[in-house]
């Protein structure tokens, strides 16, 4: 190669933060830009990655290795997603050639270095027609088959899908493809998008007609207004309760953007399986302008989606968390949707915050953000607070309803005895309850937060119970099949049929769980139609739609579930909420259990009364002086973050610090535990120097799930009340620490939604 020979940097899918170097050879020279994809020779085998800079040097005498391929005519990336990927990297400490390739489908990442490209429809169609039977009878002498597949073509009336032809008519394709050889039938292509959400935004338009549009509140038109007005980069938060019609609030908004911008938009849903409704109100709305990224999606589906994003055919991509990263150009708005939700943080690497990404997105790009909830996670709300973020509130219901009456039940001390079994899931107020929304034809929702029958095994006589082997968890049983299942690892067993321990022969089952309660209350309201919504309940693709369908077709009476029925649902006959155990989860060990808790009751509390009939909602709860369930009751999210924040004040927690927790795990627990002690020590030489200041070390001790899968757990924090030297710090540790001993791995989660 000449001297002029040219070297770029091409960041890889390797925990490395260095980009690596490599030459353009010249055929491929045109397609190599910032942003494409390349194919490159990487020890002994072949590596997607992503070229980062167009210079790069190599010290004198060092060769570089060719790149091998430039599948791609456009680059996969534009340059301001090359710039957010950079953000990230620095931000969550995570190598660039991993954020790149969380950021792309993967059916353009390793090993695919030509993706697949989407299903083609193919048709067959007769090209050469035989009107005399003499000439016929020639051509088809010595092949039968060719001849009736080329009748059964002529009979669709000349031609038809081949699928068609193949799969109801039964015939070979090989006999197609012979007849096309010999110029009697032409096979054509045409590219289809594999989009199975197109059936269901069919039936959405047709529903959607006829309707006529809502025309917005006072308070909607306000906020509306206030975003179309908004600086470029600038971001919102909209604070409307539940009910207040925030979806509008975004559709008009998107509305502007689009027609009168013309520019594009990203909606961030926590979970696209839970929320139906809301991407169902997208669909009618904008119809084939949006992609919607589904988790059911096929990575040959995800990639056609993504096409026609990049491609600019469809302007509005809906999804969850990495749709933050879809490939819109001329980005106007980003819409994140119950902001608060942990979902939105990725717990492997490149440990990032979707919502946090969309903020930054939204500066580098010039668009907007807006973070809406009715109950705000308290970083969101304090940047408020502070004038960083703009707030804008729906303060009432936006049609006729208003916010359902709450009444608490207390199940704390000694309960009245009864021998009546349904009592251990209802009480005498719920169960009446119930047994009113019933006769009335209405709706119930019943949440409990714990899946399967019941959360722990015990032996009576000698308190044995039954934990997981991987974990340090308690069994939770199942029935139908009878089995013993771990929350964590998944590890299952046959039930034992006696105490391993002391041999008694009758254990006992602890902690409801919705299996127990789906069958109490079944017994007890034996006319009415149960549908239980949980893990366990919604393994197909299409199954969590379903269910939701049944209860929007009125032919579900109590819909009971675990947090999946707790977000978005708008069912406007629900008339009644009732939440069997308010407590799981509100003493878990971690800084977030006060704010989850009072998050998931407030949310489903919002399912109620969300038409023109009142609502009620009926809490139970041993807790009813916790803050989480007082200001539930109370509809008060105000007095609940002021009691909150002070709270995490000291010790201090986000928002008042911001946080990484230094994960150490591995399977020897005695080197885990030194493991630990050694990265505190790292740790804490670093943070005593000069040059950091601002930032405290916690622990190191063990996490409060000790042993997952296997795995003994350690961690540490890093506190920091400046943010850019946690950020260097982050970066400093990821790059330069290596774990101490060996099977230990060690990860920086910065901005943890979780300590357990
Ligand atoms: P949120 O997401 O804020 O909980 P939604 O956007 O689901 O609330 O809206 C709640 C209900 O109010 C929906 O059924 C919606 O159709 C209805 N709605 C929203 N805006 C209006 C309006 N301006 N007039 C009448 N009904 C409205
Ligand atoms: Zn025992
Ligand atoms: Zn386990």
């Amino acid at each position: 190669m000449s001297d002029d020979e040219r070297l770029v940097a091409v960041a890889l899918p390797v925990p490395l933060f260095a980009p690596f170097t490599y030459a353009v050879p010249d055929s491929l020279a045109a397609r190599v830009a910032p942003g494409a994809r390349v194919v490159v020779p990487l020890r002994g085998g072949r590596e997607v990655g992503i070229v980062v800079s167009l210079d790069a040097s190599l010290p004198d005498g060092v060769k570089a290795k060719a790149i091998l391929d430039a599948p791609d005519a456009e680059p996969a990336l534009t340059p301001p997603l090359l710039e957010l990927g950079r953000w990230i990297s620095e931000r969550y400490a995570a190598p660039m050639g991993l954020v790149y390739r969380a950021m792309l489908p993967s059916a353009l990442g390793v090993a695919s270095r030509a993706a697949a490209p989407g299903r083609e429809m193919s048709h067959v169609k007769i090209m050469r027609e035989f009107p005399a039977l003499l000439e016929r009878e020639a051509f088809f002498k010595r092949a039968p088959a060719q001849r009736a597949a080329y009748e059964a073509i002529e009979a669709l009336g000349g031609h038809g899908a081949m699928s068609h032809v193949t799969g109801q008519l039964g015939v070979a394709r090989a006999v197609i493809t012979a007849l096309a050889k010999r110029g009697a039938v032409m096979i054509t292509k045409s590219a289809v998008m594999r989009d199975p959400f197109a059936a269901r935004a069919e039936v959405q338009r047709e529903a959607a007609k006829g309707v006529a549009p809502l025309e917005p509140s006072a308070a909607q038109r306000a906020a509306i207004d206030a975003l179309i007005a908004s600086k470029p980069g600038e971001v919102a938060l909209l604070h409307g309760i539940t009910g207040s019609g925030k979806t509008l609030v975004y559709i008009e908004l998107l509305r502007h953007v689009l027609n009168v911008q013309g520019k594009g938009a990203i909606v961030l849903v926590p979970e696209i399986a839970l929320t139906p409704q809301t991407v169902d109100r997208f669909r009618a709305a904008f119809g084939d302008k949006v992609a919607v990224l589904h988790s059911a999606l096929s990575d040959g589906e995800r990639l056609d989606a993504w096409r026609a994003l990049h491609r600019g055919e469809r302007r509005i991509a809906v999804g969850a968390r990495s749709a933050i990263f879809a490939p819109i150009a001329d980005l106007g708005a980003i819409i994140v949707d119950e902001e608060h939700e942990a979902s939105y943080k990725q717990v492997e690497a490149p440990r990032y915050h979707a919502r946090d990404v969309a903020m930054a997105r939204a500066r580098h790009e010039g668009a907007i953000a807006v973070l809406g909830s009715a109950t705000p996670s308290l970083e969101t709300w304090r940047a408020a607070e502070e004038g960083r973020t703009r707030r804008l509130s729906l303060p009432m219901r936006a049609g006729a309803g208003e916010l359902p009456k709450v009444e608490v039940v207390n199940l704390a001390g000694p309960q009245p005895p009864s021998v009546d079994p349904v009592r251990v899931a209802l009480s005498v107020e719920l169960e009446r309850a119930i047994g009113d929304t019933l006769s009335k034809g209405e709706q119930v929702i019943l949440l409990l937060n714990r899946r399967g029958f019941a959360s722990f095994i015990q032996c009576p006589a000698c308190g044995w119970v039954a934990e997981c082997p991987n974990c340090s968890i308690s069994l939770t049983a199942h029935k139908s099949p009878a089995r013993w299942v771990c929350h964590y690892c998944q590890h299952q067993e046959a039930p034992a049929t006696q105490c391993p321990r002391c041999a008694t022969p009758v254990l006992s089952m602890r902690g409801l769980g919705t299996q127990q309660v789906e069958r109490l209350v079944s017994e007890r309201f034996p006319s009415a139609t149960v549908a239980r919504m949980d893990v366990d309940t919604t393994s197909g693709k299409w199954a969590h739609v379903e269910i939701l369908d049944r209860v929007g077709s009125g032919e579900v009476d109590i819909l009971l579930g675990t947090q999946m029925i707790a977000k978005g649902l708008d069912f406007a006959n629900v008339t009644l909420v009732g939440v069997i155990d308010a407590d799981i989860g509100i003493n878990l060990p971690d800084f977030r259990s006060s704010e989850r808790t009072f998050q998931l009751l407030a949310q489903v509390a919002g399912r109620a009364g969300r038409g023109a009939k009142a609502g009620r909602v009926i809490i139970q709860t041993r807790a009813p002086a916790h803050h989480a369930v007082r200001c539930a009751m109370t509809h008060d999210y105000d007095a609940f973050v002021r009691e909150e924040y002070e709270s995490r004040k000291q010790p201090a927690y986000p928002p008042t610090v911001q946080l990484a927790n230094v994960l150490v795990s591995g399977e020897d627990q005695r080197a885990v535990a030194s493991a630990a002690q050694l990265t505190a020590d790292w740790l804490s030489r670093l943070l005593t120097s000069k040059s950091v200041a601002g930032l405290t070390l916690v622990g190191p001790a063990p996490c409060p799930i000790e042993r997952v899968d296997k795995r003994w757990r350690w961690h540490l924090l890093v506190k920091a009340t400046n943010a850019k030297a946690l950020t260097r710090v982050g970066r400093y540790f990821a790059e330069r620490f290596a774990p101490p001993v060996a099977g230990v791995r060690v990860s920086w989660d910065r901005d943890p939604v979780s300590l357990l």
